[in-house]
């Protein structure tokens, strides 16, 4: 049959974790972690099970569920938002990412994506006809080289797509590149989808949300994660906060691709998130010590890197281990023969560079990342 996506295949994600399983490698690859949620959390998500809340939620989200979102804004970016008409909980970010871009992105559009890109926003661009167009971020900091952005804007251009903190390469947006990004959008009809799944993974001072402008926000989507926040990326619940016209046109989408969010666990969450508010407040501090350590136990390995400014991945640079091989051959042969499994960093580039990068995610129990660098800094 003819494939409405020719170049994609089976993710990355999938392929690692997969390999990992297989020989038993310690599994640094796919973005999760191996620990569990909050206590308090899961016993709400219990209790509902337990009474009777398993049916449909409303389209849009659980309204106490959409009230916390509002209020954590209100409260983190003083962005006021309105939860009946402005905040859609979806099934994770993945689907709000996917009903954004189908929204808004029609068949001759050009939507702009910066390199290395999460692998889930150009299939769904593609899908809607659009074209993506990739500018590519440089090693070492990976920051966003605005006068690309000028240059590579038309009238065709309807939607840049931002993530802040960064997957994969930990780098975070900061107050100026908003500003840079506000004079460039300033008159024009261009929309934003901004994917903060990493929102509070974010280490060097807060995290620039775009939410924190009226003259962004009034033109974006922005999507987070729970699974991100709360240690639960099997749940997939996510959400978006976008202005009312936008979200009538978000939901037209949600509607058929999912209808609802599942229930229980929407209305765990909205307890959980009233009940204790410093969980998200505290995560910075919890993920930096993951960070730290991990860097601390590589240091006498052979790997180069920067300690990543958000997300829990850590970028290394191989060149000094096995300068020959190609990123990817280098995360199987990391994975087969070393024990420790990693994600390259080409697949996520258009025209990928000649770097030699893999990702660890170090979202894992200190043992977990002990044993893992232990085995790393032998080769
Ligand atoms: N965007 C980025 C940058 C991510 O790393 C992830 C993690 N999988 C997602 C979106 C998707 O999040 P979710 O699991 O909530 O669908
Ligand atoms: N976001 C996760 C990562 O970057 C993976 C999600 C997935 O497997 N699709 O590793």
């Amino acid at each position: 049959p003819p494939t409405k996506l020719p170049k994609v295949g089976t993710t990355i994600f999938t392929e690692m974790s997969q390999l990992a399983a297989e020989h038993g490698a310690i599994n640094l690859s796919q973005g999760f972690p191996d620990f569990d949620g909050p206590l308090a959390l899961l016993d709400r998500v219990t209790y509902y099970l337990e009474n009777g809340l398993n049916q449909y939620a409303p389209m849009a989200g659980v309204m106490a569920l959409r009230n916390a979102i509002a209020l954590k804004v209100e409260k983190l970016y003083g962005c006021t938002v309105n939860p009946e008409t402005e905040v859609t909980v979806t099934s994770g970010a993945t689907e709000a990412l996917f009903a954004a871009i189908g929204a808004v992105v029609c068949p001759g559009d050009e939507v702009i994506v910066f390199d290395p890109a999460y692998d889930s926003y150009e299939p769904a661009i593609e899908l809607n006809g659009g074209t993506a167009v990739h500018l590519p971020l440089r090693a070492p900091d990976f920051a966003i080289d605005w006068s690309q952005v000028k240059q590579a804007i038309n009238d065709k251009t309807r939607m840049i797509i931002l993530n802040s903190p960064h997957n994969p390469t930990g780098s975070v947006l900061s107050s100026s590149d908003l500003d840079q990004l506000q004079a460039l959008v300033k008159g024009s009809d261009i929309l934003l989808l901004s994917d903060e799944v990493y929102e509070h993974i974010c280490f060097n001072g807060p995290h620039q949300s775009l939410l924190r402008r009226p003259a962004l926000a009034e033109r974006a989507f922005v999507v987070s994660s729970f699974g991100k926040t709360y240690h639960t990326t099997g749940w997939k619940v996510g959400y978006c906060v976008a202005p009312a016209a936008l979200t009538t046109e978000f939901r037209k989408l949600h509607q058929y691709l999912t209808f609802c969010t599942v229930h229980p666990i929407q209305l765990a969450l909205a307890d959980f998130i009233n009940d204790y508010p410093e969980h998200y407040l505290e995560l910075p501090g919890f993920y930096q010590q993951k960070r730290d350590l991990f860097c601390q136990l590589m240091t006498p390995g052979r790997f180069r890197f920067t300690p990543a400014n958000g997300t829990y991945f850590q970028l290394m640079d191989y060149s000094d281990i096995q300068p020959e091989m190609d990123d990817l051959t280098f995360a199987r042969w990391l994975t087969t023969e070393v024990g420790v499994a990693a994600i390259p960093v080409s697949v996520f580039y258009q025209s990928p560079p000649e770097q030699r990068l893999v990702r660890f995610c170090f979202a894992k129990s200190d043992d977990t990342l002990r044993e893992a660098a232990e085995k790393l800094c032998r080769i």
